[in-house]
């Protein structure tokens, strides 16, 4: 749909950019992007990409808004403690922008409802905050063929990376990238805590990647992870490669040849 005058106005600056452009602005506003969590990471990517005019947004989060989350969750404020999750996030990201519909899932996810969920988006991002979850999004998008955009953090440190599914079969998948829990993968912000900008960062990057990747600009970080340490303020990229035994993405790679993404 072309855009409006008040929406040439209010996305102004980022159209602007010779890469997004008008052109550009209008596919944000046509793209659904399904968040899963909204909490360290969530939070900031939710609120970049809904500012940005991305014009339907799913997150899922089953939680309450607790005291301890102030220090890094930002969609939320202490009047919210106690307050379900999803019902906040809604209200700050609809009090931001209008143009974006937002849709909430209150309940723990599941394959089924990953399977409901996925067709509709474009992508994913993953800002959950334990493994089995992670799996989880990761061979949903696999089945889907979404791109899904991971991120995490502990500590001082973080990481992100991005999964072409449905793009390249030849690609690797959550899954390749850690074949079982790393050792530290039982450690908690909860238990070995985290500086709350460190979410901030990793989360505005996913916000970041997404746009670009709705837009199919720029240098896509698929197939790569980027381990950020604020602490010495070191970035490093790894090349991801392809585990030939990986039990979630070497059975998809028996489906028929020729990806295309669906929406
Ligand atoms: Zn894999």
């Amino acid at each position: 749909m072309p855009l409006n005058e008040t929406q040439i106005e209010r996305y102004s600056r980022q159209i602007l950019l010779k890469e997004l452009g008008g052109a550009g602005q209008e596919k944000l506003l046509d793209a659904t992007v399904f968040i899963l969590g909204a909490g360290g990471l969530g939070a900031p990517a939710a609120l970049y990409l809904a500012a940005a005019g991305i014009g339907n947004l799913i997150i899922a989060d089953f939680d309450r808004v607790d005291l301890s989350n102030l220090q890094r969750q930002i969609l939320f404020a202490t009047p919210d403690i106690g307050q379900p999750k999803g019902e906040t996030t809604a209200k700050a990201l609809g009090r931001l922008n209008t143009d974006c519909n937002i849709q909430v899932i209150g309940e723990r996810v599941t394959d089924n409802l990953l399977d409901d969920v996925l067709p509709r988006c474009r992508l994913a991002l993953d800002a959950s905050d334990n493994f089995a979850t992670r799996y989880m999004l990761n061979a949903a998008c696999l089945r889907h063929k979404k791109r899904l955009i991971t991120g995490a953090v502990l500590g001082f440190e973080g990481q992100i990376a991005t999964f072409h599914h449905g793009v390249n079969p030849a690609a690797p998948c959550y899954h390749c990238l850690y074949p079982s829990p790393p050792q530290r993968g039982n450690a908690t912000c909860a238990t070995a805590g985290v500086l709350g900008g460190v979410a901030g960062v990793i989360g505005c990057l996913q916000a970041v990647e997404a746009v670009k990747e709705l837009l199919g600009i720029g240098q896509s970080l698929a197939g790569q992870l980027l381990l950020i340490n604020t602490l010495d303020l070191v970035f490093h990229r790894i090349r991801i490669t392809k585990n030939p035994t990986c039990p979630t993405c070497q059975r998809d790679s028996s489906a028929p040849a020729g990806f295309s993404e669906s929406s």
